[in-house]
């Protein structure tokens, strides 16, 4: 979501004669866009933004922005922690940015913009899309959930939701420009609606757009989703058989504390019916050392991890965020035992992930060609439809689509070469 929030701000500062640079030493303005969803990313941006700061001493025109979930939660603490800043602007704030551009900071301290219309959708503005191969399209903003651990309904605001022709445009606009894939992002797109329809039949409509070759979405909240997405995201090319379902724990009762509208039981019947998907990829976000999580609580979360045999998962540790519900439970479980359980999962979540990687060995698979591989730029990362990562030897371009024999599992990157 930051990332296609940053190309929204792009946008706007491109239509006031801006241009982009990933070097910092020739930028006029420089933003950074943060995430507060755990403590640590929070002070990781501290660090970052505070090295910055140099550019500002070197040169006293050069503008500091944060923005994000940081500025909107805490923007006064940020404020007060990074008093060089220029802005600190909420994810619903950005319309101010043009106006702001002009205006030197009295060096009292930063614009602090924390709340901004409480339905900004950022309609009209085409994002200013980054890399070549994914165009991000947002349905949805904010959250209504309110997860008690959770501090984005608090950041992002009330759930609003993108009209579906607003929205199809937007993905027409993005094959267009040449985009092969789209992915369709929502802190929970199965809450999407519009005029009596629902994510299932958006995610058809959206299959149908004329030119678009992978289709994904994120996230899933499993208490919202329906047989009929199933069946959509079921349907084949170009829609990616890949379901990201965040079970955050496998216990009913820390489930319940965590205010998540479902049970372990529930849970089940969706991966038992989404599995019927040939080559589904399944992954998932788990909370370890949620307050009040016993032994036997945790047990049961690494029931389901085995049972489920996710391709992927982000194991997080619990971390208490100001403001929520469970901010006001005691957070009990020690650091060295969500450690513990954090690893143990990590290790089972690798295990069935290798498996599945090896299950693709000699299949061959179309892959979309992403980026050079970081490690040798002679050969290039890229994708099977259910997310796979392949590295194969170049030439080949982002955004082609090419046939790949599976020949190898390198820790957990496949490795292949093209067909003729
Ligand atoms: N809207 C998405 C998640 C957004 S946050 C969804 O509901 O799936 C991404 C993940 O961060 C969550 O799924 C959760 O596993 C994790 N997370 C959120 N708040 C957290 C907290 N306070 N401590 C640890 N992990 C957290
Ligand atoms: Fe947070 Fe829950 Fe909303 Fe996801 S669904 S953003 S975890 S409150």
């Amino acid at each position: 979501m930051n990332l296609a929030d940053s190309e929204l701000v792009l946008t706007m500062l491109e239509e006031n004669g801006y241009q982009r640079t990933e070097n910092p030493d020739e930028a006029g303005i420089i933003l950074v866009n943060t995430c507060i969803v755990r403590e640590h990313a929070q002070e990781r941006a501290i660090t970052n933004i505070s090295q910055f700061q140099k550019y500002k001493d070197a040169n006293p025109d050069v503008r500091i922005g944060v923005i994000g979930c940081m500025a909107s939660h805490t923007g006064d603490m940020v404020a007060e922690r990074l008093p060089f800043l220029d802005w600190v602007l909420g994810p619903d704030t950005y319309r101010s940015m043009p106006g702001l551009l002009n205006t030197l900071s009295d060096r009292k301290g930063p614009v602090v913009l924390t709340e901004g219309p409480s339905d900004e959708l950022y309609e009209e503005l085409a994002p200013a899309r980054r890399d070549g191969v994914n165009a991000w399209v947002v349905i949805t903003r904010g959250c209504n959930n309110f997860c008690t651990y959770c501090v984005v309904p608090y950041a992002r605001g009330r759930e609003r939701y993108r009209k579906a022709e607003a929205i199809l445009r937007e993905i027409e606009d993005a094959v267009a420009q040449g985009f092969p894939q789209v992915t369709l992002l929502g802190q929970n797109v199965n809450s999407w609606h519009d005029d009596g329809q629902d994510f299932g039949w958006l995610l058809e409509q959206a299959a149908r757009v004329d030119g678009v070759k992978r289709l994904r979405f994120i996230t899933s909240h499993p208490k919202d989703l329906s047989s009929k997405l199933l069946d959509v995201l079921g349907s084949g090319s170009p829609v990616c058989p890949e379901l990201h379902l965040p079970m955050q724990a496998g216990s009913d009762r820390i489930l319940k504390r965590m205010g998540r509208g479902y049970t372990n039981a529930h849970y089940r019947c969706l991966v038992e019916a989404a599995r019927k998907i040939p080559d589904l990829y399944l992954s998932t976000d788990i909370i370890v050392g949620f307050p009040g999580e016993t032994d036997e609580d945790y047990q049961a979360t690494e029931a389901l991890v085995r049972w489920a045999d996710y391709d992927d998962a982000f194991v997080y540790r619990y971390s208490e965020r100001p403001g929520t519900a469970a901010s006001k439970l005691e957070d009990d479980v020690p650091n060295q035992v969500k450690i513990e359980r954090l690893t143990k999962l990590g290790k089972i979540v690798r295990e069935s992930g290798r498996k599945k990687r090896e299950a693709q060995i000699g299949r061959e698979l179309e892959v979309l060609i992403e980026t050079p591989s970081a490690k040798d730029p002679s050969e290039y990362m890229g994708r099977t439809p259910a997310g796979h990562v392949v590295v194969v030897p170049g030439p080949v371009s982002p955004g082609q689509i090419v046939p790949v024999r599976i020949n190898e599992l390198r820790g957990f990157t496949l490795r292949g070469t093209v067909r003729g």
